[in-house]
């Protein structure tokens, strides 16, 4: 979520094509978690060095039935520290999603009003095709943003992460990646805006439709070709070794529909040290993918807990779901766009030199109003992404019936994701349910359908 919202403050609208295939995604993959296991004696030292304390067979077999009484004493084992420093970090990410949207609205208006930003458009205006002009501004608003943002992209994606303690890359490797983002930014952003303007130029009143079709048909396409073509810039995905956990992972897959043969290791150590799977896969394609955190620092009953949550997203078909879902929120957000747009530019068009949305010129304005209703609209994307979370929790349960695995795991989530928040703050501000209530959930499907003899 935060990645999607990071690609936006950084691109846009250009870039929405990217943005929300990761907000998409994000529904649909991983616990992300940094999952630090006290299942096994191996593991504990492990997990103690994340402030959570190691659990043993006796202090499971001894856990109160009732649910509320087994969460809290779940979330009891987080050391205050640890507990501070997840808190911090996750409201400072609130902040961090305001900072972002004021950054993006600055951005716009210096696109829009500086001279040197005027000057840089007049000679996009001035290429002698149609498409060259678009394609040229396209590419030169996705540019100047991306250095615009680059301080508080450092800070946000590379200092803050170092202090946290989650990343693991130095700054070369870390801004090559940047780099390579930002190319591949370039290349499909101008794209994009082509055809935003060709709908914006055929239907100058209603442009807004068509526009969000474009939209919604960026983000397919993007679906199904990131995990192909994208992720692997990133990341290399190699199949996993023979194991029994590895059979087991894909006898659920294939019990429950999932039409996959392997399973693939990533080397997400690479970038951090956060824990995460998905079963991605859109249009008949499938892939489930560990990542080699995770397969690391938790126990067999953890990474079962964790996969059936996966394969739960991929067997109630949520990817199609949050893409109609999410399309319904951007067809809302461009006729906002439209209608904000118009009666700015009625305003202070002059001033910008730009006199309608047909000119290219429009580009940072069209953004930044994007931007804004995306983060009006993050209460009910929250909401749309946290619903299907909770499902696929129930189905995990159901299939992997390893509620204590699933309780270790989520414990481990509060590494980064505040653990037990207000419920207003939760609906408003969370994409995956909190640690406690999702540990409620695996302790009261325990009580229910595991009662002691
Ligand atoms: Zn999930």
């Amino acid at each position: 979520m935060t990645r999607a919202r990071r690609f936006c403050a950084t691109f846009c609208l250009a870039a929405s094509a990217l943005a929300l295939p990761a907000l998409a995604q994000d529904a649909a993959s991983a616990l992300p978690a940094a999952t630090a296991s006290a299942a096994s004696a191996a593991s504990s030292a492990s997990a103690a060095s994340h402030g959570i304390a190691p659990a043993t067979d006796a202090w499971r077999a001894a856990l109160p039935r009732d649910p509320a009484a087994a969460t809290q004493a779940y979330l009891d084992r987080l050391s205050p520290q640890a507990r501070a420093k997840s808190d911090a970090y996750f409201e400072g990410g609130y902040w961090l999603q305001l900072w972002s949207l004021l950054l993006t609205l600055v951005i716009a208006w210096l696109l829009l009003r500086a001279p040197p930003a005027q000057a840089a458009r007049r000679w996009c205006a001035n290429r002698s095709r149609r498409v060259a002009q678009v394609a040229s501004y396209g590419a030169f608003y996705i540019l100047a943003t991306w250095l615009l943002t680059l301080p508080f992209t450092v800070y946000q994606d590379f200092v803050r992460e170092h202090e946290y303690g989650f990343a693991t890359q130095g700054f070369g490797a870390w801004f090559g990646e940047q780099l390579t983002g930002l190319g591949i930014a370039l290349v499909i952003g101008p794209v994009f805006v082509l055809a935003i303007f060709a709908v914006i130029r055929r239907a100058p009143e209603r442009w807004w439709i068509g526009g969000a079709m474009v939209a919604i048909g960026f983000l397919v396409v993007a679906q199904v070709l990131a995990p192909v073509f994208i992720q692997p810039l990133f990341n290399t995905y190699k199949p996993l070794a023979d194991s029994p956990l590895k059979r087991q992972i894909l006898a659920m897959a294939q019990a429950n529909g999932v039409p996959v043969d392997n399973v693939y290791e990533v080397d997400a150590s690479r970038q951090s040290t956060r824990v995460s799977a998905n079963v991605s896969g859109f249009l008949g394609t499938a892939s489930i993918r560990l990542n080699d955190n995770l397969l690391r620092r938790t126990s067999d009953a953890q990474i079962r807990a964790v996969m059936a949550h996966e394969i739960g997203h991929f067997t109630m078909n949520h990817m199609a779901k949050t893409l109609l879902q999410f399309g319904l929120v951007i067809v809302a957000a461009f006729a906002f766009v439209a209608w904000a747009a118009r009666a700015l530019l009625r305003r202070y068009g002059e001033r910008w030199q730009v006199r309608s949305v047909q000119e290219v010129g429009s580009l940072p304005l069209l953004g930044a109003l994007f931007a804004t209703a995306l983060f009006l609209a993050t209460p009910l994307l929250n909401t749309i992404v946290r619903t299907m979370e909770t499902e696929a929790d129930h189905f995990g349960l159901n299939l992997a019936r390893e509620p204590d695995g699933m309780a270790e795991a989520l414990l481990a989530v509060a590494e980064y994701r505040k653990a037990d928040p207000g419920a207003l703050e939760e609906m408003l501000l969370f994409d995956h349910p909190s640690a406690r209530t999702r540990i409620y959930n695996a302790m009261r499907w325990k009580a229910d359908m595991q009662p002691s003899p």
